[in-house]
């Protein structure tokens, strides 16, 4: 190309001189010099020109122009042009590739923090915002040990080990647990990752206060069958001692196999499948319900049972009992003789209701919401006395999830409670048989 424009400057300078000699030949010689000097003049000056606008287009190449050309500039400009042509075309790919690495890294799961090799902000991707408390736009160039206070992750940023460090889990406002970790790469820059483990700290505390938890409930009978059986062992006792013993270390016995039995139904109904959607015939089922609960309660109570049901429940019967019964049983146990227990069922287009009322001892507010944790009690003697795992109502909340339903307690303190179980209209379908129904008779 250097040659073309060498070759198309000299034909140029040739042909001037030509028409210059001409002018001199026909005019003056001074003529022709003139026009010489005056073609050499103005190829001066264009020069001088297109130099400038290159110039000004070199020191602002993303608002300037480049400058058109003629002549021996028409060959060097097309190839600038083809080159800054190419050289958009090389930076509309990389601001591409740059922008769809930045939207993956928005799309992670986890923070993500870009920190120099002084520990400030470089860049930052939303969840990291979240997370940390940080303004993607404004906090750029910010330390971070100035906008992350936690002293535990101050501590850890600054000890600054050779390689990658273990995660730390800090709990950053609002009840929420982070696991943060620093990856260091390139010279000396560092990768900030941020992930929200409050979930996972919460499943592990709960596991750790179950495992606590079972532990007590079963060392407690344990401790008191291990002495009796010492004492039986080592001491002579008459016979009628003996049995009185045998039937304490029966008991004991019996509620440690009646927390395992709950344990077992527990973890039966959080691993297996979702109840088969089998078609359950309420009535039968509730006057199960009612006969146990006379059963258990031995006369003690009015237990009265109001149902006439329209519809069969779809799931598996023996949760639906299991749970049904655990709220017949507590009523009765929650209840000093003589007082009353109704088991309501009511359907219609919206769902099912099924409810048990007492006018029992009933629950203070505060103890509500935590009811229906295991092995959670309000009055654990009166518990341990009936014959109670603390489980029971566990057991009743996951029954009733399986099968979409929501569990709602009234009480109040003295007066009773009022359990309720509510159906959704999915769960329901038209009974099979027509049943009668049983109104509000007392079955004691
Ligand atoms: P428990 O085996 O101790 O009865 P549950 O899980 O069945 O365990 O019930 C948890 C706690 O809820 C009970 O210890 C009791 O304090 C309270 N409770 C449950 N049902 C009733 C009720 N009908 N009336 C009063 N308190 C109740």
């Amino acid at each position: 190309m250097s040659d073309g424009v060498y070759g198309r400057a000299l034909g140029l300078l040739a042909a001037w001189a030509g028409v210059s000699f001409l002018t001199g030949f026909v005019t003056t010689a001074a003529a022709g010099w003139a026009v010489f000097a005056s073609g050499l003049l103005a190829a001066f000056l264009y020069n001088a020109h297109i130099l400038a606008r290159m110039a000004r287009w070199l020191a602002r190449p993303l608002t300037e122009s480049l400058p058109e050309g003629r002549g021996s500039w028409e060959q060097v400009l097309a190839g600038l042009h083809r080159h800054e042509r190419e050289a958009t075309r090389r930076q509309e790919a990389l601001a591409d590739a740059l922008a769809r690495l930045r939207l993956a890294a928005e799309a992670l799961p986890d923070g993500v923090v870009i920190l120099d090799a002084d520990n400030r902000i470089e860049w930052c991707n939303d969840t990291a915002a979240a997370h940390l408390g940080l303004d993607a736009k404004t906090d750029a160039g910010q330390p971070i040990a100035n906008l992350v206070r936690d002293p535990q992750f101050v501590a850890y940023l600054a000890e600054a080990p050779g390689g990658t460090p273990a995660p730390i889990q800090v709990e950053l406002g609002k009840d929420r647990v982070h696991a943060l970790q620093v990856i260091p790469y390139a010279q000396a820059q560092k990768l900030l990752l941020s992930r929200d483990v409050t979930q996972a700290e919460r499943l592990e505390t709960m596991r750790r206060d179950f495992v606590a938890n079972v532990s007590h409930e079963l060392r407690t009978p344990l401790t008191v069958l291990a002495g009796f059986l010492e004492t039986v062992r080592e001491l002579k006792l008459d016979p009628q001692r003996v049995r009185d013993y045998l039937a304490m270390m029966q008991e004991q016995a019996r509620r440690m196999q009646r927390i395992i039995d709950d344990l077992l139904t527990l973890s039966q109904l959080e691993s297996s499948p979702p109840p088969a959607a089998e078609s359950v015939r309420i009535l039968p089922l509730l006057q199960r319900v009612r006969e146990d609960a006379r059963a258990l309660s031995g006369g003690r109570h009015d237990i009265l049972l109001d149902a006439h049901p329209e519809v069969d429940l779809l799931g598996a019967e023996s949760e639906l009992a299991s749970a049904f019964g655990n709220l017949a049983n507590n009523a009765v146990r929650y209840t000093p003789t003589g007082g009353k227990i109704a088991i309501v069922w009511r359907d219609g287009p919206d769902g099912a209701k099924f409810t048990v009322e007492d006018s029992g001892v009933g629950i203070a507010a505060e103890h509500l919401p935590r009811l229906t944790e295991r092995f959670y009690r309000v009055d654990r003697g009166r518990s341990r006395d009936t014959g109670g795992t603390g489980l029971g109502l566990a057991i009743v909340k996951h029954a009733l999830a399986r099968h979409d339903a929501r569990l709602d307690v009234e009480s109040t303190p003295g007066k009773g409670s009022r359990f309720s179980a509510r159906f959704p209209s999915k769960r329901t379908s038209p009974a099979a048989s027509a049943s009668a129904g049983v109104g509000s008779q007392p079955a004691a």
